[in-house]
């Protein structure tokens, strides 16, 4: 997921309803694992994200965002604000003065410790620096309009958050997306982007691509042919009616939970933020 899309989902499921088929990269990546991921991989993570979202207990599990989390809006927060002062890569203190714009002190130590060291590895190198930007989002904006996509066999409602585009100098349009940690980058969510852009900045030919700002490592630039686009926005037709539909036999049925988003436990449910409160899960809480 995108830093902003990490922390704007949870708005996001109070605009999903039954009613509407929706689709995102986070909604695709709830649906289908990515490569080597399908062993953890548990479809009951999806309900109680995207079903039970309003049960106060699942809401409250939700809304504790990780260090990991806030450590993704900082740094994307540092970004912008790089951007937005942009005197402030040129002065030696720029580091400091945007980590007190952050109230970087606030946050534990690891935050503060990780997000200091993106801070000062974007001052030492902005890769933005000189690009024509178009888009550039601090990641609390709030989530973006959906993007509604009608064809003759499907229509939904396309929902993606881009944390940067910027035009190159051969007038491409570049959809960048900032990363920290150590996860690999889902090339689904460049296709998210990239089918975006087609609705969004029709008369451009788009790339995509991702960068870790705590490692300084940019992924390979991602472009699709129109013919693998309309592919793609198939694909994604087909898991926004998926996902309707669940959400349509959970309603009917909601006694039926785990028939519906079948469980997965094992080692992986210690990492999940269900996991105190899921009846299936691997890990044995005291509280639970
Ligand atoms: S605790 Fe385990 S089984 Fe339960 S939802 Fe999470 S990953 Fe799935």
């Amino acid at each position: 997921m995108s830093l902003a899309a990490n922390i704007l989902f949870y708005q996001f499921q109070a605009m999903s309803t039954p009613e509407s088929p929706f689709a995102s990269y986070h909604l695709w990546s709830l649906v289908a694992p990515a490569t080597s991921q399908q062993r953890w991989h548990c479809q009951m993570r999806r309900g109680f994200i995207k079903a039970r979202q309003h049960e106060p207990q699942v809401k409250a599990l939700s809304a504790t965002a990780s260090a990991s989390q806030r450590i993704g809006l900082l740094a994307q927060k540092g970004v912008y604000e790089f951007h937005h002062h942009k005197y402030l890569l040129d002065r030696s203190d720029g580091v400091e003065q945007v980590a007190q714009i952050l109230k970087l002190s606030a946050s534990t130590e690891e935050v503060q410790q990780r997000v200091r060291q993106i801070l000062q590895n974007y001052h030492n190198d902005p890769l933005l620096l000189d690009k024509q930007i178009v888009l550039l989002t601090r990641g609390d904006e709030g989530f973006p309009k959906p993007i509604l996509i009608t064809q003759q066999n499907y229509r939904f409602r396309l929902y993606a958050a881009m944390d940067c585009v910027f035009i190159e100098s051969d007038r491409t349009l570049h959809i960048l997306d900032f990363k920290t940690g150590k996860s690999p980058f889902d090339q689904r969510q460049a296709l998210v982007y990239l089918l975006a852009a087609r609705y969004l900045y029709p008369s451009y030919q788009a790339v995509a691509s991702f960068y870790n700002l705590e490692l300084s490592k940019k992924s390979e630039v991602i472009s699709v042919t129109q013919s693998e686009l309309d592919a793609i926005e198939l694909e994604i037709a087909h898991i926004a009616q998926k996902h309707q539909q669940d959400l349509q036999k959970y309603q009917q049925q909601n006694n039926h939970f785990s028939q519906v988003f079948l469980p997965n436990p094992g080692y992986h449910c210690r990492f999940c933020p269900f996991h105190s409160i899921c009846e299936f899960s691997g890990v044995k809480s005291s509280s639970a």
